[in-house]
């Protein structure tokens, strides 16, 4: 291994998604995962472990430039698997469709897959517990609105549907699989599953008691001022905000219409469209984590099975939710053939080209985008990724694009922090307002002036 790297210098250098692998793998006590002054999730503790450069943290931290890419663990997990394909990577079969027994479609964030994949593996009796990503009882105490979690029976399962665009990290989970023997699912974005498939790699515990793993395509990773940032513009007290739903279901609109809902402790509920939030165009990148940046992993490769939304029409417009689905276990695909012999899934076959499709704008932040971001200068360590840089490729116009994104993602996040500590929201949505429409007109409308004044004032109401 040439050069080994520390915790901080991946925290320093940007690079921290904040899986927290590292602190599952800490032999030292009081390391944590905690939230940093932007809401995002960082291993803190003991400074001698922090900056401990080490051959195990070099080879499992997801980001480390010395650890395998997703392209070597594929190879490695997935070596007899039918197609393979540059975005895609190793797979089985592709799907798009929905959940046809019971309410899982109707309770899923999507068509469902996800929750539906996690109970059949119970039911089957291959797994004794799933770890996802749950609501917390009292967040306000807790300090966390969503954490991870080993469920044991289908309801719990169940239980944990929906999308949470919130920092939670693996490292009690992590413990917890290796303290009580079991066979276990872990639910997680792309980059998450890497890191178990590298911790598998070092660790026979893990590799023994993590029998499969359900990925999630990954557009960026929020913050936790996300959820404030709703409280601000919905006019409702942040301390009193007791549930999120990110993306609460409605039939009569299309899916790709995301409504937030804040549950108050007064059992008041309120609701906005993202469309109608200064900072909700996902496109634009408020709150992105700096590591999302140098990520090339959209439809999580490393995964046994993934699942996307099928943004594509005419799926995109149709409220219920459709999956896009990615199936590179032998046994789940399995599963998976059999139910939809049963009738229990609704799902067609479809090929790579159609799932790359379905994230044409993930994979152009991902691909080119970070190309060209590769070519920027950068202080720290360097990400080592499967893209080579290249300034050559894209547009001026795409340029502008990456390059407002990135401003717009650091500056949400140091803007929101100094408005918070003048408990001053305007100054923060005065700035998002502005940036939103700048982002709009060169998003969607070749840099027109009108176009950025049209949706400024839109924004203002
Ligand atoms: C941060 C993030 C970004 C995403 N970006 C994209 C994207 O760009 N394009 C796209 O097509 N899809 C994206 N997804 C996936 C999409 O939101 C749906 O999760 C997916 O389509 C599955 O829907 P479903 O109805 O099958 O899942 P459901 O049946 O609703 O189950 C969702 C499962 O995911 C778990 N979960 C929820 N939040 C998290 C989390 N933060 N980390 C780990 N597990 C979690 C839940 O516990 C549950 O097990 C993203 C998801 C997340 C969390
Ligand atoms: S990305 Fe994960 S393993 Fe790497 S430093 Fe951050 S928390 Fe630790
Ligand atoms: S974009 Fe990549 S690095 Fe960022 S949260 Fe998603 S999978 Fe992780």
């Amino acid at each position: 291994m040439s050069a080994l790297v520390s915790p901080q210098e991946i925290v320093r250098s940007g690079l921290c998604i904040g899986c927290g692998s590292c602190v599952a793998q800490a032999k030292v006590p009081d390391v944590q995962m905690n939230f940093d002054d932007y809401g995002q999730l960082k291993p803190t503790g003991d400074s001698a472990w922090f900056n401990q450069r080490s051959v195990s943290f070099t080879q499992t931290c997801p980001f480390s430039p010395e650890a395998k890419n997703e392209d070597d663990l594929a190879d490695h997990l997935y070596p007899t698997a039918e197609q393979q394909h540059p975005s895609i990577g190793r797979f089985e079969k592709a799907y798009v469709g929905h959940v046809g027994e019971a309410d899982f479609r109707l309770q899923g964030s999507s068509g469902g897959m996800v929750t539906w994949v996690a109970t059949e593996l119970m039911r089957q009796g291959l797994i004794d517990g799933v770890a996802h990503v749950i609501a917390t009882e009292d967040p306000q105490t807790n300090g966390r609105y969503f954490k991870y979690r080993i469920a044991r029976t289908e309801a719990e399962v169940r239980a944990g549907a929906k999308s949470r665009y919130y920092p939670i990290e693996l490292s009690e989970i992590l413990k917890i699989i290796r303290e009580v023997p079991g066979r276990y699912a872990v639910v997680g974005i792309p980059c998450f599953i890497k890191a178990v498939q590298l911790l598998r790699r070092e660790d026979p515990v893990i590799r023994e008691r993590i029998k499969f793993t359900l990925g999630l395509f990954c557009g960026h990773m929020k913050s936790a001022r996300f959820v404030e940032s709703f409280a601000w513009q919905m006019n409702v007290p942040v301390n009193q905000v007791e549930q999120v739903e990110y993306r609460l279901k409605d039939h009569n609109h299309p899916a790709n219409w995301y409504n937030a809902q804040l549950t108050l402790r007064n059992g008041q509920k309120v609701n906005r469209l993202w469309w109608h939030l200064a900072d909700g165009d996902w496109g634009a990148g408020f709150y992105m984590n700096s590591a999302c940046n140098y990520c090339d992993d959209v439809v999580a490769e490393t995964a046994d099975i993934s699942f996307g939304d099928a943004w594509v029409e005419p799926y995109s417009s149709d409220g219920k939710g459709t999956n896009v689905v990615v199936v590179r276990s032998p046994v789940i695909e399995q599963l998976v053939a059999n139910a939809i012999q049963e009738n229990r899934l609704e799902l067609k076959a479809v090929d790579a080209e159609f799932v790359h499709q379905t994230q044409a704008a993930g994979f152009r932040q991902r691909r080119e985008g970070l190309a060209y971001r590769l070519t920027w200068q950068k202080k720290g360590v360097k990400p080592r990724k499967r893209v080579a840089p290249d300034a050559k490729t894209p547009t001026r116009q795409r340029k502008l694009i990456y390059r407002t994104r990135y401003y717009i993602s650091a500056w949400s996040n140091r803007v929101f922090k100094f408005a918070r500590q003048l408990q001053k929201p305007q100054i923060y949505y005065r700035w998002a307002r502005v940036a939103a429409a700048i982002y709009h007109g060169l998003a969607y409308h070749q840099g027109k002036f009108k176009e950025m004044f049209k949706r400024h004032s839109e924004l203002k109401g």
